[in-house]
């Protein structure tokens, strides 16, 4: 009887997952997800788990929603609290597995572990890795990934030379049954953690993000479609309160709720609609950054994040964490940040240069905070993007920014720095 496990990663969605697509299906098939107990004890200095509650109950949701629609295709999904490759190889021995399919992740720990699954297995046992979630294969890129450009702008002219995305593919209708006697279900949240059961988001900031794919249609639904927000997003992405001035893809993307080419398909349908415009190109124009900074991070190993030790916080970075540097939009940032789990981009950059740049703080210091607190916490994106503020590898250029003349030109009201003062009361949010 032939059997498959797919090992689950960032990549918890049925539709346009190549993981769930077979040619000739296993008779059986086992859906695991092995969250990393390291994620959850706290990182040297910082004292705080990598993974924080924010994004530990999205997470839960989603494999909760993933789970649903498993069980509706006659399949199931088991979670697990364990070192990944040590978990997924005792499956692989107690229920004669004869493939395993993961997501080829550009993440280097997550690399690692593939590699060491590979060993493991020793070729008795086939391990594929499928490109998933970008919209570019490795196979489709116009470059080798080590001849990726080392500038974003240089790239994509390279891939919009011939653009030519690969449609997104739907669900499987049914999926082979799961294996006889195979364990199946995972702990329930407050067993886990019991900050994340409990966790809600700052009502300032206006937003609840829930997990799963059905939750991350809905909002593209409702960013493309109800409201037609992707009509001005040019002109409203740099806003920095509120629901629609940006797309909040983030953390569906992120966990793989949504993959990049099913936004790219819907945007597409939408000019289909209404006509393109810069504001529909400029969303797909960012959809590229992710994927840039995810190739990056195939082409830059462990370096990706730096290669000394990380140092200890002082307490000018320990005041910046808590948002209690005395500038009131840089604190208005951290205090949004740990209080919600998400951030605008131009937040996020005003927050990371403020550490580089006036603070003389490391800048692996501020990538390690944020994979903290952030719920669209994505390996590539983070770190790719604090080590592009900091000037460190490939963009040897700082990009420091002025944050007094940023609160100026973006807050000129001071009303963002008004809103996350810390005694403000929080009003009743738009979305939920
Ligand atoms: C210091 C710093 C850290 C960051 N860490 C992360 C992270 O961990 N995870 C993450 O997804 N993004 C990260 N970003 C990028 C960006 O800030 C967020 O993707 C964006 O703010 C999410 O909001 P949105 O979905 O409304 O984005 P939109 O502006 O609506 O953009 C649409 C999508 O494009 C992608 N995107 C947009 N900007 C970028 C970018 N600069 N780099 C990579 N992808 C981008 C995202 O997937 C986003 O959902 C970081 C940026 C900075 C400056």
């Amino acid at each position: 009887m032939s059997r498959t496990l797919i090992w689950l990663r960032s990549d918890l969605r049925l539709a346009d997952n190549p993981l769930f697509q077979f040619s000739t299906p296993p008779e059986a098939l086992l859906c695991v997800y092995v969250l990393d107990e390291v994620w959850l004890t706290p990182m040297p200095g910082l004292e705080a788990p990598r993974i924080g509650p924010a994004r530990l109950q999205f997470l839960w949701q989603s494999l909760i929603e993933l789970r649903g629609e498993l069980l509706k295709r006659g399949s199931d999904l088991l979670v697990r609290i364990d070192d990944p490759v040590e978990a997924v190889v005792a499956l692989v021995d107690e229920h004669e597995i004869d493939e395993v399919r993961v997501r080829a992740d550009a993440g280097w720990e997550e690399r690692q572990a593939t590699a060491r699954m590979a060993e493991r297995l020793d070729g008795a046992v086939s391990l594929s890795r499928h490109d998933s979630g970008t919209l570019f294969d490795e196979a489709s890129l116009p470059m080798a990934i080590a001849d990726l450009p080392g500038s974003f702008s240089a790239f994509r002219r390279k891939v919009e030379r011939d653009w030519s995305v690969p449609g997104a593919v739907p669900a499987p209708v049914t999926l082979p049954s799961w294996p006889a006697g195979a364990p199946r279900g995972f702990p329930p949240l407050h067993k886990v953690c019991g900050r994340a059961a409990a966790w809600a988001p700052d009502r300032r900031g206006n937003f609840a993000f829930a997990g799963g794919e059905v939750p991350g249609w809905a909002r593209v639904d409702h960013y493309l479609w109800e409201n037609g927000d992707v009509a001005r997003y040019k002109q409203t992405r740099n806003g920095l309160s509120g629901a629609y001035f940006s797309t909040r893809f983030s953390p569906w993307l992120a966990q793989g709720c949504l993959s990049a080419r099913q936004v790219h398909d819907g945007v597409r349908a939408w000019e289909a609609e209404h006509g393109a415009n810069d504001s529909s190109y400029w969303i797909l124009f960012e959809l590229l950054w992710r994927d840039y900074f995810h190739w990056a991070a195939w082409q830059e190993g462990a370096s990706l994040f730096g290669r000394r030790e990380l140092p200890a916080p002082d307490d000018a970075v320990r005041a910046w964490c808590e948002g209690h540097t005395g500038v009131p939009f840089v604190d208005a940032a951290m205090r949004e940040l740990a209080t919600t789990g998400w951030l605008s981009n131009r937040a996020r950059q005003n927050a990371a240069s403020y550490l580089i740049r006036d603070l003389g703080g490391d800048w692996r210091l501020g990538a390690a905070w944020f994979e903290h607190c952030l719920i669209d916490y994505d390996v590539a994106s983070n770190w790719g993007n604090w080590r592009y503020l900091a000037g460190v590898g490939r963009s040897s250029q700082p990009r420091a920014l002025d944050v007094h003349d940023q609160a100026e030109r973006y807050d000129p009201e001071g009303a963002y720095a008004a809103l996350w003062e810390a005694s403000r009361p929080a009003p009743r949010p738009e979305v939920s």
